[in-house]
């Protein structure tokens, strides 16, 4: 295997990967505040992450992937004040703030199945890893990196040397946060490890501490539950670009607080999906779900084509037309691989092209065109199809699966009158008759071609094939 490179954000340059144990590798994805459903936005970064796993699984390494679920403690104005979204929500409908995380936890994972991304190892909720959240915010405590206030315990980045190293802020910037309301805080920088329960108000998720009752920080989580499950460094952590300035230096100041040491050797990001040139989020209210383009008759799989047509470090602008485009060009790739034999073999010379476009920091785009120029080059179809599905082991597009799922489906009876019918007109030579009902059983999504041996059926795959 050749080596793999990725744009490490931490030193801002493409790196070598030497994982710390061999041929292991332990990753950690930052995963949904379960408030809502997840949108397209958040999946690409869920599919990025997913390709990012078959990469190295491709590369023979064994990966021990952890991804949270954040439960409690993500507020609503992304730092330490107002509202807990999800207790916000919990309220707004009537129920209880465990029922809504559950719910829009189980419609995540139905998501991350449709789109055919792999599940975690470890899936780890923050509300079931309390205890561990405060055994690493004592230790930040005892090593001198705390405060308290009104509400609550904080980190002071003031006191840690090199705070802001994933986006480069500096001691300036943190000086310059002074100038702007920063309420009960030090620093501009400063985050809420533990926030007390308001007196007035009777929170769902509550617990007891040695700072009193109260909630963790949004970023502790990651922190405890990263290192609980991987160790201190593990090799990479990942997650979308709008969590570098905050949430991802935050974690790694509170793992060097605790610890000493630095978090993970690797930290990769994805850029955003837009739509009309602005993030697609939430708080925008600009979002589609995944359900919202199976509704407009779209496969999932269209949409995860999509998105490995951009490199993960470009933006993505969404349109309509785009996932139209997304969806013939998988449905002519299942369509042109249909008639093919098993047996094949993997034809070396595209399969080294392919591992280096994907080693060369996750180029899917370049790996999308090696496939295309393998569907387009003159060899045995069998061999196309062999080397195509081992592809498949990292663009995850299900195209074996969907392919023998279409094939074991019977003809059905209409379709097999309509070719008696048109066997007759054949024998009787009325061509005219003949080309009517080919066209006629095209309309039904069947092809029909005439060989030495007779008529022999297809399936067209449409969309519903996807579905
Ligand atoms: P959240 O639930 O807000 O923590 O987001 C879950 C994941 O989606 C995080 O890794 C975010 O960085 C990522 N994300 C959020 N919005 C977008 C977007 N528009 N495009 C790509 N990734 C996003
Ligand atoms: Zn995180």
């Amino acid at each position: 295997m050749t080596e793999i490179k990725f744009y490490n954000t931490l030193t801002k340059k493409k790196e070598t990967f030497k994982s710390i144990k061999k041929n292991k590798v332990g990753l950690y994805t930052c995963g949904l505040t379960v408030y809502n459903f997840a949108h397209i936005g958040n999946l690409r970064t869920y599919i990025f992450e997913d390709i990012l796993r078959r990469t190295l699984m491709l590369n023979n390494y064994q990966v021990k992937h952890v991804q949270n679920i954040t439960d409690v403690g993500h507020l609503t104005d992304d730092a330490d004040q107002g509202e807990d979204k999800i207790e916000k929500i919990a309220n707004q409908e009537k129920k209880t703030a465990w029922e809504i995380a559950d719910f829009y936890t189980q419609a995540f994972k139905q998501d991350l199945k449709k789109l055919n991304i792999l599940y975690p190892h470890i899936w780890c909720k923050a509300t079931e890893h309390i205890k561990e959240q405060i055994a690493v915010i004592k230790k930040i405590e005892q090593n001198g990196f705390t405060y308290l206030t009104d509400d609550g315990l904080y980190f002071d980045t003031s006191k840690l040397k090199n705070y802001g190293r994933l986006s480069n802020q500096n001691k300036d910037e943190l000086q310059a946060g002074k100038r702007v309301d920063i309420g009960l805080k030090k620093n501009h920088t400063d985050f809420a490890l533990w926030k007390f329960s308001k007196t007035n108000e009777k929170r769902q998720m509550e617990w007891d501490s040695p700072w009193g009752k109260g909630f963790p920080g949004w970023h502790i989580e990651c922190s405890a539950m990263a290192t609980n499950y991987l160790g201190v460094p593990f090799d990479i952590h990942c997650g979308g670009i709008d969590h570098i300035p905050v949430h991802h230096n935050n974690e790694i100041a509170q793992t060097e607080a605790a610890e000493g040491k630095l978090m993970a050797n690797y930290w990769l990001h994805c850029e955003f999906l837009l739509i009309n040139d602005d993030k697609m989020s939430k708080s925008k209210n600009n979002f589609f779900t995944l359900q919202s383009i199976i509704e407009k008759n779209y496969s999932p799989l269209a949409f995860r084509y999509l998105t490995l047509n951009t490199h993960y470090r470009q933006k993505i602008s969404f349109t309509w037309q785009s996932l139209d485009q997304a969806q013939n060009a998988l449905l002519k790739l299942l369509n042109f691989l249909a008639p093919y034999q098993k047996n094949g073999k993997i034809i070396a010379e595209f399969k080294n092209k392919f591992i280096l476009a994907l080693n060369d920091d996750l180029n899917t785009p370049k790996s999308l065109a090696v496939m295309w120029e393998l569907v387009k080059s003159n060899k045995p179809l069998a061999d196309i199809a062999a080397t195509i599905f081992y592809f498949d082991k990292v663009l995850g597009l299900n195209l074996e699966k969907i392919l023998s799922k279409v094939k074991s489906q019977k003809i059905p009876t209409e379709i097999k009158t309509l070719l008696l019918k048109r066997e007759k007109a054949r024998q009787e030579k009325n061509w005219e008759l003949a080309d009517k009902l080919r066209l006629e059983i095209l309309n039904k999504n069947y092809l029909v071609a005439d060989t030495n041996t007779g008529q022999k059926i297809s399936k067209n795959i449409t969309v519903l094939d996807l579905l």
